[in-house]
């Protein structure tokens, strides 16, 4: 079996992490909320499982299936001619007659629930028996600080990343091997299963596809939970960090080692371009939503040797950023193996 480790320019890396290291020495973490951005390598085996095992999933097998049919236009053309009339007809309430009708509202339920058949029913003894199955190596390689790697996983295969190092966040994209045109859906994904992904949970393919890439199938940080402030961890709510958003904030920063840009210089030798990098979804990063709604993080929890497993349910493509803040401190620096 092959048996890979994978360096990523690891001379340039070191000169521009030097580099870093002397512009930010002065800036050591003196904060707990500095701890999210504390930057680890990541680890990441391909594993495969018996084909006896895989032959017992069920989704593998199905795939194909969760095709959608067509939308009948007829139907949303005349589903949206009723809307027009019912509005026309009804008298505007004022703000306080319809500030009432929010009172004493039942407690909702997801609009998406796993029932007993549907794809977002997972069986789980057969996925936990795909997890506990033996297992060959067929890839591994260690991801450096700041830079990004893509790398393929047949379907069936088992793909564990896991921090060497502590915390660490990263921002994973994945796509069909064979047709990049079908890659992860991160808002669809949230709204069929949660805002943050657990075991048992999938990855779902955009559109027309619809399919899972990848499931869950273990969580070593799944004791987590929510923490006192509503922060949970593997986030779909945010994405990934990038340098256009930071040069509208910060007026002529200059960085290019965000996790768009890690991503998009990974996929570069699969013959994929920017314009392929998509919403992603954060590995091991606490995040939530305030009082008011806001996106906040929290330190991540992760510690040395923590990991995520997905079952590939798909020949996949997958990318992996390894963050890094310019504002994290030396120290956390300086304890990061650049291969
Ligand atoms: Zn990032």
């Amino acid at each position: 079996m092959a048996h890979v480790v994978a360096v990523l320019d690891g001379k340039d890396l070191a000169r521009d992490s030097m580099t870093c290291q002397m512009k930010y020495r002065t800036r050591r973490a003196e904060t707990r909320r500095d701890r999210w951005m504390m930057g680890g390598r990541w680890h990441v085996d391909v594993l495969v499982i018996p084909a006896s095992v895989k032959q017992a999933v069920p989704s593998l097998a199905r795939a194909q299936a969760y095709l959608l049919p067509a939308c009948s236009l007829s139907y949303l053309a005349s589903a949206l001619k009723s809307n027009i009339g019912m509005a026309q007809s009804a008298q505007p309430e004022s703000v306080d007659e319809r500030l009432k009708g929010r009172l004493n509202m039942p407690k909702p339920v997801p609009a998406f629930l796993p029932t007993v058949g549907s794809p977002l029913t997972v069986d789980k003894q057969a996925y936990d028996e795909i997890q506990q199955a033996p297992r060959v190596l067929v890839d591994e390689f260690t991801l450096p600080i700041r830079s990004g790697k893509a790398w393929e996983a047949p379907a069936g295969s088992i793909i564990r990343i896991s921090t060497p190092d502590g915390p660490q966040v990263g921002d994973l994209n994945l796509w069909n091997r064979h047709n990049p045109r079908e890659r992860f859906w991160a808002s669809r994904t949230r709204q069929l299963h949660a805002s943050h992904l657990g075991t048992y949970d999938r990855l779902w393919s955009s559109l027309p596809y619809m399919r899972p890439l990848a499931t869950i199938v273990h969580d070593s940080l799944a004791w987590y939970g929510a923490d006192q402030h509503g922060a949970r961890v593997h986030d779909l709510l945010g994405t990934r960090c990038d340098p256009y958003i930071k040069a509208v904030l910060t007026s002529g920063a200059q960085y290019d080692f965000h996790c768009h840009s890690n991503l998009v210089r990974a996929v570069a030798e699969f013959g994929l371009a920017e314009r392929d990098v998509h919403d992603v979804i954060n590995l091991f990063q606490a995040t939530g939503l305030d009082d008011e709604g806001r996106y906040f993080m929290n330190p991540c929890p992760a510690q040395r040797g923590d990991n995520i497993e997905l079952l590939a349910e798909q020949d996949l493509l997958l990318a992996l950023s390894a963050y890094f803040s310019p504002r994290a401190s030396v120290a956390r620096v300086v304890n990061v193996s650049l291969g």
